[in-house]
């Protein structure tokens, strides 16, 4: 493996065989981008000018009123989440995350409750859970009328999680919420592909939705999407390009920011921590053309086929039972599921994960279904020479325990 820039600072790589998580770098950027990313840091250009061409492009692709490249996924949750509290007036866009006189519910079916809150709340929302987690499969069980009921002169927006295991529509949630006149916001940061999930939930009816470009996108790790109504969108860009300028002089690009409807020029708010460089902005763009120029299918395939290649190779390791997720349930992400053959060797799948963690280069495996004592092997972002390597250490990490 040729050096990298790790090597050079003393630092373990990591072999990546999980996917695209955050924790070891997210994703493998494409090359295009990166090159994008080195001309941008060349030159200078304004942030507005640069945000009107993403809000155009982002438009296009998702069918949104208007669109925002964001400080990831994340950071677009917040500002959409300080959008729906204060919406374009400056003095609540200032008391964020302690709004004074405005609504700050943010309703969430309790089964898409999960870590992410925590960005709704950093804009000074209280999250609270309505209906219940299907006892059956861990679904949302929410009806309805419970989200009717529960909408109140508190409610700023209702939030929904993007997941293929969503059994409450999106449809309904906006149904009911639009109703009220409420916003709903949806993260469907790691909802990417398919490719037609960039315009699904805006044609659900979402106001906002929220992608990962450091994910599937194939951008920089710090870079997400936020499409919109331009009512989250407004108020995002408000809060997350500085204006930093003379008050005489502020003169925001009418396709991000309404002169006229807004009272004077806003100080840096909640959104500052988030600002995007002109670089990551210009790697997005770029990375997203390419992503929208290939075929979901041929993607599937290219990763199918890694999959079962790297089956064959580890179906001759001894000791271990190796399943290919795409082949047992079509439509899925290939993934490669091992089972250790407890006879056969003394290591169980907690040492062998752990073990490889350990390794220089670090080989990270997936430990999601670890209590079920499974390793899970992620395919999609592991060159040939990487599988080959980490074939011959997961032999290798076997047969060491079995000498003990
Ligand atoms: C990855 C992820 C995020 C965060 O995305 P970033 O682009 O890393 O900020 C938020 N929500 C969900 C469901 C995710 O999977």
């Amino acid at each position: 493996m040729v050096d990298t820039v790790y090597d050079d600072l003393g630092v373990p790589r990591v072999i990546n065989a999980v996917g695209d998580h955050t924790r070891i770098g997210g994703t493998r950027i494409r090359q295009e981008a990166l090159n994008a990313m080195h001309d941008a840091g060349t030159a200078f250009v304004s942030l507005y000018d640069l945000q009107v061409c993403a809000c155009e492009r982002i438009s296009a692709i998702t069918g949104a009123e208007a669109g925002l490249v964001t400080n990831g996924a994340a950071s677009g949750l917040v500002l959409a989440a300080a959008a729906a509290i204060a919406g374009t007036d400056f003095e609540a866009l200032e008391q964020l995350p302690h709004p004074e006189d405005q609504p700050n519910e943010i309703l969430i079916p309790r089964a898409h409750r999960n870590e992410y809150d925590v960005t709704l709340r950093a804009a000074g929302a209280d999250v609270v859970g309505v209906g219940h987690v299907d006892l059956k499969n861990g679904t949302e069980n929410l009806k309805p009328w419970e989200l009717d009921v529960a909408i109140s002169d508190q409610t700023a927006a209702v939030a929904y999680i993007a997941t293929p295991r969503n059994r409450l529509s999106l449809e309904t949630v906006v149904d009911v919420a639009h109703n009220h006149g409420v916003q709903v916001i949806v993260d469907a940061a790691a909802e990417l592909p398919p490719t037609r999930n960039l315009e699904r939930f805006i044609k659900a009816g979402a106001d906002a939705v929220v992608f990962s470009g450091g994910k599937a996108i194939r951008g920089p790790q710090s870079t997400g999407i936020l499409a919109g109504t331009r009512d989250i969108v407004e108020p995002a860009a408000i809060l997350s390009i500085p204006s930093d300028t003379h008050e005489a002089l502020w003169d925001p690009p009418a396709a991000l920011i309404r002169r006229d409807e807004v009272v004077g020029m806003p100080n840096h708010g909640i959104g500052r921590p988030f600002k995007v460089g002109k670089e990551e902005l210009v790697g997005l763009l770029r990375a997203l053309e390419l992503f929208i120029d290939k075929d979901d299918e041929e993607v599937y395939e290219e990763w199918n086929k890694r999959a079962e290649s790297l089956r064959d190779q580890l179906a001759n390791v001894p000791g271990l039972e190796v399943t290919c997720t795409h082949l047992e349930e079509p439509e899925t992400v290939s993934e490669l599921h091992l089972e250790l053959d407890e006879a056969e060797s003394e290591i169980g799948p907690e040492s062998l994960i752990r073990e490889l963690r350990e390794e220089d280069p670090r080989i990270y495996v997936g430990e999601r279904l670890l209590d079920d004592g499974v390793v899970i092997v992620n395919p999609k972002r592991l060159t040939n020479e990487e599988a080959d390597y980490l074939v011959e250490r997961i032999a290798e990490n076997l047969r060491g325990a079995e000498s003990y």
